[in-house]
C-alpha cells in the first residue's frame, strides 16, 4: 500500500502554517484516538495522523519531505539526519496528547498512583436537624480493596508478576514493515492490558482484580445551620485509589425536610400567626412556636393585617459568623364567621358605638317595631 501525502492526511493545504497544522492533527487524532474510535482502522489511521504530522510539524523534516518525498522519511535517508522515527518518535507527542486526555491515555504509566474516585451521599434531615446539626452514622457501598488479597489480586501467598512481555511498562513496541521501511510504535501490551503485571494465581474472592464492593459507615458531624442542598466533602471516604492512590473524597449533600409550619431562609425563619381582630384592635400578648420553644409576642393595640414582628435571635445559627438569625412573625387579621347571636349583638354594639349611621337606623327601626307591636292602634309606621 502506497503512503498517502502528509499533506492530504491532514487535509491541509501545501502552504499551512504551524498553527494550521495544529489544528488540522488535533481535530484528526481526536476524531480517530483509539481509546475514543472504535473502528477497526481507526488505529491505522491514527497512526497516520501522528505521522504525517510528526514530520510536517518539524521544520527540517517538513523541508526534506517537500524535496525528496517519503524518501525522507526513511531512517536510512541521508545517513539518520533526521533522527530514528521509531523509538521515542512518539515521545514527543506526550504533550499533545495530555492536553486532549488529561495525562490518561496511552502515554501515563499504568503503575503510577492514582486516587480513588469521588462518591456522593444525599443526607436526610429533618427541618430541626438542619437547624441544630447532630452527628449521624451513615452507610454506603464504595469500591475498596479486596480483602482477601490486600488489592494484589493475587491468591494469598501469591505475588503478582512483572509482565515478561512488556517488562512492566504496560506497553510493548510494534514494529510495522513498510514498502518504505519499517516503522515503530507503541500499543497497551495485549498480555497486561497495560497493567504492567501478570497474575498466575488470581484471587478467588475478587478474581485477580483486587478490588470488591464493601459496605463502609462514616460518621457525619452536620453542622447546625445547614440548608437544603448544601454540600460537605469527607476527604478520603470515596472509593478506594489505585496502586497505592490515595482514596476518593465523599460528598454528603444535605437534604432538609420542609416544616409543616415555618420556612426557613439562611437563618431568618418566617412563621404566619393568625389574631382575631378584636385582639388586633385591642392589643394582647400571645405566644408563638419557634424552634427554639415558645414565645411570648406583645401584639400592639391597632395592629394592622401583614404587620410583621421580628423575634430576636429565635431563628436558625448563622453557618458563618456567629449567633443566630431572627424569626419573623407576620399577624394575619381574622375575619370572623359563624358568629352567635351575642357575638353579633356585641359588634352590632361597636358599629353603634362607632357611630355607623345605617346600624344606628337600623338600630331604631327595631325599636319602632316593637313600639308598633305593642301599641293599640296598630298603625303601621314605614321608615
Ligand atoms: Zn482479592
Ligand atoms: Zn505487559
Amino acid at each position: 500500500m502506497a503512503k498517502r501525502d502528509y499533506y492530504e492526511v491532514l487535509g491541509v493545504a501545501k502552504t499551512a502554517t504551524d498553527d494550521e497544522l495544529k489544528k488540522a492533527y488535533r481535530k484528526l487524532s481526536k476524531k480517530y484516538h483509539p481509546d475514543i474510535n472504535k473502528e477497526p482502522d481507526a488505529e491505522d489511521k491514527f497512526k497516520e495522523i501522528t505521522e504525517a504530522f510528526e514530520v510536517l510539524s518539524d521544520s527540517q523534516k517538513r523541508a526534506a519531505y517537500d524535496q525528496y518525498g517519503h524518501a525522507s522519511t526513511d531512517p536510512n535517508f541521508g545517513a539518520g539526519g533526521f533522527g530514528d522515527f521509531g523509538g521515542g518518535g512518539f515521545g514527543g507527542f506526550e504533550d499533545i496528547f495530555e492536553s486532549f486526555f488529561g495525562g490518561g491515555g496511552r502515554t501515563s504509566n499504568p503503575n503510577a498512583p492514582r486516587q480513588g474516585s469521588d462518591l456522593q451521599y444525599t443526607l436526610d434531615l429533618t427541618f430541626n436537624e438542619a437547624i441544630f446539626g447532630l452527628e449521624k452514622n451513615i452507610r454506603y457501598n464504595r469500591e475498596d480493596d479486596c480483602t482477601t488479597c490486600g488489592g494484589s489480586g493475587a491468591k494469598p501467598g501469591t505475588q503478582p508478576e512483572t509482565c515478561s512481555k512488556c517488562s512492566g511498562s504496560g506497553r510493548i513496541n510494534v514494529e510495522r514493515q513498510t514498502p518504505l521501511g519499517r516503522m515503530m510504535s507503541q500499543q497497551t501490551c495485549d498480555e497486561c492490558h497495560g497493567t504492567g503485571k501478570t497474575i498466575k494465581d488470581k484471587c478467588t474472592t475478587c478474581n485477580g482484580a483486587g478490588r470488591m464492593v464493601k459496605s463502609h459507615s462514616v460518621k457525619v458531624n452536620v453542622p447546625a445551620g445547614v440548608e437544603d442542598g448544601q454540600q460537605m466533602r469527607l476527604s478520603g471516604q470515596g472509593e478506594a485509589g489505585f496502586n497505592g492512590g490515595p482514596y476518593g473524597d465523599l460528598y454528603v449533600v444535605f437534604r432538609v425536610e420542609d416544616s409543616p409550619i415555618f420556612e426557613r431562609d439562611g437563618s431568618e425563619i418566617f412563621y404566619e400567626q393568625t389574631i382575631s381582630f378584636a385582639q388586633a384592635a385591642l392589643g394582647d400578648e400571645i405566644e408563638v412556636p419557634t424552634v427554639h420553644g415558645r414565645v411570648k409576642l406583645k401584639i400592639p393595640a391597632g395592629t394592622q393585617t401583614g404587620t410583621s414582628f421580628r423575634l430576636k435571635g429565635k431563628g436558625a445559627p448563622k453557618l458563618r459568623g456567629s449567633g443566630n438569625g431572627d424569626q419573623r412573625v407576620t399577624v394575619l387579621v381574622e375575619t370572623p364567621t359563624d358568629l352567635n347571636e351575642a357575638q353579633k349583638k356585641a359588634l352590632r354594639e361597636f358599629l353603634v358605638a362607632s357611630g355607623d349611621k345605617a346600624v344606628i337606623e337600623q338600630e331604631e327601626g327595631f325599636f319602632d317595631k316593637m313600639k308598633d307591636a305593642f301599641s293599640s292602634s296598630g298603625k303601621k309606621k314605614r321608615k
